[in-house]
């Protein structure tokens, strides 16, 4: 889906049963343009500028309220380290230790065919890999190269 616009975005949170605050489109607005899994901080940081009412607060809240809702994912790798997805089909993500940039990766949704709970019954699975990212690797080789 995307909705890009103020408009659609409105339109967008209105089906969802979301009031269309501005705030809000704003927040939803940040998450679509920057697929990065954003920390709270990030988006605060960013929309600030733009609307000096905000507050971290409003932000989490926000947050929660699109996730109540499906239209968010939150992804925690770390202790205490909370992010947002907009992205909410099954998806891995990777996390590099050096800059600490969380990628995508693709998973196959067999995957959790094998995956026994037990008799449990899931709810989520979270899937994620910890590790160095190409980038930082190409940097390394730079590194080594130059030295
Ligand atoms: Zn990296
Ligand atoms: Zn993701």
């Amino acid at each position: 889906m995307q909705q890009n616009s103020i408009y659609e975005i409105k339109e967008f949170l209105r089906s969802k049963g979301i009031n269309p605050s501005l705030q809000r489109i704003k927040i939803y607005q940040y998450l679509l343009k920057n697929r990065t899994h954003p920390r709270v901080e990030d988006i605060y940081a960013e929309l600030v500028n733009e609307i000096p009412t905000l507050s971290k607060t409003t932000i989490y809240t926000t947050l929660n309220l699109f996730v109540s809702k499906g239209i968010v994912s939150k992804i925690m790798i770390e202790d205490g380290e909370v992010r947002y997805d907009i992205d909410t089909t099954p998806h891995g993500h990777f996390k590099c230790i050096k800059c600490g940039r969380v990628y995508d990766i693709d998973i196959k949704p067999s995957i959790f065919k094998d995956i026994s709970t037990d008799g449990h019954q899931p709810i989520e699975y979270h899937f994620y890999v910890i590790g160095i990212c190409k980038e930082c690797l190409e940097k390394e080789k730079e590194e080594v190269a130059q030295a």
